[in-house]
């Protein structure tokens, strides 16, 4: 069976390998010049590359675990002890340990305890479907305190869904305290996060010359212009150069970008795909010459702030760099999306000097924004079905996306798990007759 694949980010490519692992034969095409999409890289010159965005292996990660074992990459994967904070009134509060937690003077006595209580209950919850009518702000009120949602919750959630957090359901911060929870380790509760030691693009480069290997073909800088459907099934794809036919098409993109490239499809799955909101990001990324902080992750409190954390990793292969993320989430009408990169930078820099005074004197080796629009879906308590499933009505036609792997969160863990599922289904429908398809 002849099946392309419209994106080569990381879904697009894992599926890529998935199926030509399975025998098909599998074609992917990219708009850019690179692969990787959100997992893609920037190079600084001279060798230089870094992670357009921060990427981090959680030791729970198994389906990444086991991937990076089937590609040789499993001596390349490298687990250390991090530390985790705060600035709060541009202090940097530690929250590493047991400890640090009861030490966290931002908050009271009790309401360290409250939050405590909360987040032992998150650990212990197995099922999240009545939190998804609850609004994440009623539910965190309840569990953790006034004080803590008011200090600590609320500008976490100003920040993270740029404002727009009031109807986010309770679901979304039970899977992301159970992610972030799963990195803490007994008896100090200190966090442990992995990297792949040549940077994670690694991973994206061992799948495509795997699957180049058995005969897969990846097209770069084919930037995919319509889907043509008709009489219930796939037709055609539409690309600058031409007409393309496959047997099946999966579409490894967010789901404004596909609903745009269907317009031929029936109003009401087209009305179906609007629905679905995503937040954007803009992220300047720095390398440096020594460390920032020495914190792996500082989430800001301040609502001031151009950017709502602080990510640091020393370079994976150059020894003596520093990379530093500062990321913002961006609701699909920010204006800073408008911004020019120079004033982005003076923007950032400016609050970045003023909570590390001793990055006065010197400026960063190298300094580059990017910018995606569509990062990460956002549901609401009012959605009834969260995302339009692999499945179109469309015989020959899938839809493959970080939307459709809720209720986790959207990382390259759920990303791989997906791949394979869907790889599944494209193949066992497949081998179904035509009839029990239509
Ligand atoms: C800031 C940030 C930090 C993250 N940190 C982590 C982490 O620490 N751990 C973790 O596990 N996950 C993390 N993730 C999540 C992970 O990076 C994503 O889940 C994953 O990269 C999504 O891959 P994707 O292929 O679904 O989407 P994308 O990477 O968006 O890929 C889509 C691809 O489709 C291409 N495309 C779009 N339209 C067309 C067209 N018309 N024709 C041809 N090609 C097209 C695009 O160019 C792109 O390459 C992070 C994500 C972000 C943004």
């Amino acid at each position: 069976m002849r099946i392309g694949i419209i994106g080569g980010g990381l879904m697009g490519i894992a599926l890529a390998y998935f199926l030509t692992e399975a025998g098909e034969q599998v074609t992917v095409l990219e708009q850019s010049a690179e692969l990787g999409g959100l997992n893609g890289q920037l190079a600084f010159g001279e060798g230089l590359t870094v992670a357009r965005y921060q990427h981090a292996i959680l030791p729970r990660d198994d389906a990444t675990r086991r991937l990076c074992a089937r590609l040789g990459l499993e001596n390349e994967l490298v687990f250390g002890d991090v530390q985790t904070g705060f600035i709060h009134d541009n202090r940097i509060y530690p929250m590493t340990t047991l400890r640090d937690f009861f030490s966290f003077t931002p908050l009271s006595f009790r309401s360290r305890i409250q939050l405590g209580g909360a987040l032992l209950q998150v650990r212990r919850r197995g099922n999240w479907e009545s939190l998804d009518d609850v609004p994440v702000k009623s539910w965190l009120v309840k569990a953790s305190g006034a004080e803590t949602f008011e200090r600590i919750w609320r500008p976490l959630l100003e920040t993270k869904f740029d404002g727009a957090y009031e109807t986010v359901p309770a679901t979304y911060v039970w899977a992301w305290l159970n992610r972030m929870l799963a990195i803490r380790r007994p008896p100090r509760f200190n966090s442990s996060v992995g990297y792949l030691r040549r940077g994670h693009y690694s991973l994206i480069q061992a799948l495509a010359d795997d699957l180049t290997a058995r005969g897969g073909q990846i097209q770069t800088q084919v930037r995919v212009r319509e889907i043509i459907v008709a009489d219930g099934r796939l037709q055609q794809v539409r690309t600058h150069s031409g007409l393309l036919e496959f047997d099946a098409l999966v579409a490894a993109i967010a789901t404004p970008v596909f609903a745009r490239l269907i317009p031929g499809a029936d109003k009401t799955y087209l009305e179906r795909l609007s629905r679905e909101k995503y937040l954007g990001l803009i992220c300047p990324v720095m390398v440096l010459d020594r460390p920032l902080s020495g914190y792996w992750t500082l989430n800001l409190t301040d609502p001031n702030s151009p950017f709502s954390s602080i990510i640091e990793t020393p370079h994976p292969e150059y020894n003596g760099y520093y990379i530093v993320y500062l990321p913002r989430y961006t609701a699909p009408d920010n204006d800073w999306m408008g911004v020019s990169d120079d004033d982005i930078r003076e923007a950032w820099l400016s609050h970045l000097r003023q909570l590390f005074p001793q990055m006065a004197s010197k400026d960063p080796l190298h300094f580059s924004v990017s910018r995606s629009r569509y990062v990460e879906p956002v549901y609401s308590i009012h959605d009834t079905e969260k995302a339009a499933s692999a499945q179109t009505p469309y015989q020959g036609l899938y839809l493959a996306n970080t939307g459709q792997v809720y209720p986790q969160l959207p990382t390259s863990e759920a990303v791989i798990v997906q791949a394979q599922r869907v790889s599944r289904l494209v193949r066992q429908q497949r081998m179904m007759p035509a009839a029990v398809l239509s």
